[in-house]
């Protein structure tokens, strides 16, 4: 069995009575496994864990591989989110185990449905040793998601699998596990789509005037506004543009994501305190917000850059499930991306001259805006929100950072957010180098831009 989140390891497996060695059935999931004949001398393991729900040794050819099957509780609606999940327990080695580490080499999309989502994901990486950095095995992953629960069938081959076994392991990963369990509707039901306007809509916008719900290829907009149409058009815009600078995997399965449009600002900022329990004063300082799966705003102009921005934030926490690394990651990439090159040669000039926010402070602020509501604060704010993007400016189109920005995203994305150190480390695996080598780096950057 492989050695995963040693702090949730509790219980003991109760191996499902009647499944055979190679097959195992799970009522309460409605799902079964079943190893190909190509795992030859399958032996079903005891667990040490009840997270742990099946385990097998097999042989594939000269490869032995480990194979077991983990279930966590959590209320996860997308596979791709309970991958960033298994993947971050495997890299975390207080977690994996204190030997291996895991570096992500491919990601796909399994187009079935292996769990409520009628989709999976599949991860490929590698596993070095922490002592030579030496490859060890590969590791192996399907993840998908259940009721309230998210599962990882995962093989973990040694020595690391070559072409073929990984082909017959892609393949068992695909067809594997069987899913006989209800769906989700990812273009929502009409009564879902009702149910959560009457829900969350604020009493002065509720009763009166409920437009049917628009649906385009990935929204789907709850409005009592006329403007739907149009602004519906915006968001797919957006969405294109953020997809290209910020690229993740397609499907038509994703749940499509909620948009509050509302008639008028003050129905939308009764729906700030009450869904997001702001105050009103906090409330009427924006213009829109995302949280959690929806954005709401009112209609205004639909080509108010406000929305590219709020978009993105949505798109990280619902298509990325990128939440971490910190309020200069967040709101820089959404900044990067609402604002133009010429809009930041102000602030490069101010990071030339040594007066903007270093850096490593930049990294650990919890929010960019201060707490107060003086003009300084004010403009402090507004730097360190253009200070972000021309930071995400630098990783993105610098030779520095260019090829890894990928690699950036994911990394620095999935660390805690504030956490110097574990950006240092994050900024280590990316570039070699950290917080001060990359530092150094943005320095001469602006001063040559
Ligand atoms: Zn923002």
């Amino acid at each position: 069995m492989i050695a995963i989140a040693p702090i949730l390891l509790l219980g003991i497996l109760v191996c499902e009575e009647g499944s055979t060695s190679a097959e195992y059935v799970d009522d309460a999931l409605q799902c079964s496994i079943r190893l190909p004949e190509k795992f030859r001398d399958a032996s079903q393991n005891e667990s040490s864990s009840s997270l742990c729900r099946a385990s097998w040794s097999a042989n594939l050819g000269q490869y032995r591989c480990d194979i077991d099957f983990w279930v966590f509780n959590r209320p996860f609606k997308d596979p791709e989110e309970a991958a960033q999940l298994f993947v971050a327990s495997l890299q975390n080695p207080n977690q994996w185990g204190k030997e291996k580490n895991f570096v992500e080499e491919e990601r796909e999309l399994v187009d079935r449905p292996v769990g409520r989502a009628g989709f999976g994901m599949v991860v490929h990486g590698t596993r070095h040793s922490l002592a030579n950095k030496r490859p060890v095995s590969s590791a192996h992953l399907l993840t998908t998601v259940f009721d309230d629960k998210i599962g990882a069938l995962i093989v973990d081959c040694s020595p690391p699998a070559g072409k073929s076994q990984r082909k017959v392991i892609q393949q068992f990963l695909e067809e594997g596990l069987r899913y006989d369990g209800p769906a989700d509707d990812p273009n929502w039901t009409e009564e879902e789509a009702v149910g959560r306007w009457e829900e969350h809509a604020p009493e002065s916008a509720s009763g009166k005037e409920f437009k049917k719900p628009i649906r385009t290829k990935h929204y789907i907009i709850l409005t009592n506004s006329s403007g739907g149409t149009s602004f519906a058009k915006k968001m797919e815009e957006n969405y294109k543009k953020i997809q290209k600078i910020y690229p993740f995997l397609e499907t038509s399965k994703r749940k499509l994501m909620p948009v509050f449009l509302f008639r008028t600002a003050d129905e939308y900022y009764d729906f700030s305190v009450s869904v997001a329990g702001w105050t009103l004063e906090a409330a009427r300082r924006t213009k829109g917000h995302a949280w959690r799966d929806y954005y709401a705003t009112y209609y205004e102009s639909p080509n108010d850059p406000v929305h590219i921005h709020e978009a993105t934030h949505q798109i990280f926490a619902n298509r990325l499930h990128l939440n971490g690394g910190g309020s200069w990651y967040q709101e820089g990439v959404a900044e990067y991306i609402e604002t133009s090159k010429n809009d930041r040669n102000e602030i490069s000039g101010m990071v030339e001259r040594g007066q903007a926010t270093p850096l490593p402070e930049l990294l650990r602020m919890p929010g960019l805006i201060a707490k107060g509501d003086n003009q300084r604060l004010g403009d402090m704010a507004r730097y360190n929100y253009k200070l972000a993007a021309l930071f995400i400016e630098f990783l993105r189109e610098s030779r520095f950072g260019k090829r890894k920005f990928p690699q950036f995203l994911k990394t620095l994305g999935s660390v805690p957010r504030s956490n110097l150190n574990a950006i240092d480390r994050g900024f280590l695996d990316v570039y070699g180098v950290g917080i001060d080598g990359v530092e150094e780096e943005f320095l001469k950057y602006c001063e040559k831009r």
